[in-house]
């Protein structure tokens, strides 16, 4: 079996750990529901409970270290949950300090999006690529940038908040205090938000959409259109900033990738003289995330893999 690590994704709903070995082989997987509502220290105490079941099941000899995906702002210099805005309950709360003396060893926390980047990087669509960027499509938009093999962390570790980005300079106000964010534009919430406008219908899911648009209903097809135009914008401007070879989107909506694809793709080559450079000879690559939701499990699994000596 040789080395493996545990990595984790804290979500807000589920909470799963997995044992993968340094080749990228899932050994053994523990899913849950986070205690969100019983607060940080329960949701602690069971992250504890699962790490410590799967190291008694593999042996601790072999474990090379544990990484955790959470949501929101994450200080990485002091491991403090910074900002959360689904759950304002764990801000400010130590949550590596907890892990770390509950469990007795170090480990490594990452927010849950810059997670799921560095597992696509690892055994995802960017295996043979160095430097790239995804975004995950959700209730908001969560953005992860990997550079050199790396996640690109910025001052305090917040770098990479992609969905915050501004689409529309007098668009919808957004829960940061913006107007306009891509997240409001082109998010599976957001989808839905405009099938009520166009009085498509009320609560429906990005799926719901996607039912109406392989029927062929002209207001889905437009929503779907305007998401990918919001995605083109962004990722259009990624592109100028970094020239990377690749740009990765996941999550709930992207089953309707042909219905947005055309309207982005074409948006990024209105917008973007590096990615028209590129189309000749190397070109960019913009293409579905391959993980899915165990993206995340994968990059927190790396985390300590990529930082311990062999
Ligand atoms: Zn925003």
């Amino acid at each position: 079996m040789g080395r493996y690590s545990i990595g984790v994704d804290m979500g807000g709903t589920n909470l799963r750990a997995a044992a993968i070995t340094e080749d990228g082989k899932m050994l053994d997987k523990i899913a849950g529901s986070t205690p969100i509502q019983a607060g940080p220290d329960a949701v602690v105490a069971d992250m504890v409970a699962s790490i410590q079941a799967l190291e008694t099941r593999l042996g601790a000899a072999e474990l090379a270290g544990v990484g955790i995906g959470v949501p929101g702002f994450i200080r990485m210099d002091t491991g403090v949950i910074a900002g959360w805005a689904q759950n304002p309950g764990f801000n400010g709360y130590p949550m590596r300090d907890r892990i770390e003396k509950s469990l007795g060893t170090k480990v490594i926390l990452e927010n849950d999006a810059n997670a799921a980047a560095m597992g696509e990087s690892w055994m995802g669509a960017g295996r043979d690529v160095e430097d790239l960027v995804l975004l995950t499509l959700g209730t908001g938009i969560g953005g992860g940038i990997i550079a050199g093999g790396r996640v690109l962390h910025g001052a305090q570790g917040m770098a990479g908040e992609l969905g915050h980005i501004t689409v529309s300079p007098n668009g919808y106000p957004c829960g940061c205090g913006n107007r306009g964010c891509v997240e409001k534009h082109a998010s599976a919430t957001a989808i839905g938000a405009m099938a009520r406008l166009m009085k498509l219908g009320d609560n429906l899911s990005s799926q719901d959409v996607f039912d109406f648009a392989e029927a062929g209903d002209d207001r889905a097809l437009a929503i779907f259109g305007a998401m990918g135009e919001s995605l083109g914008i962004v990722i259009a401007s990624l592109i100028n900033i970094f020239n990377f070879p690749l740009y990765l989107l996941s999550g709930g909506p992207l089953p309707a990738w042909k219905f947005f694809a055309p309207s982005l793709l074409a948006e990024v080559e209105r917008r973007s003289f590096t990615y028209r450079a590129t189309l000749g000879s190397a070109p960019t690559r913009i293409e579905p995330a391959q993980l899915g939701n165990q993206a995340g499990l994968y990059g927190a699994a790396y985390l300590p893999l990529q930082s311990a000596p062999r």
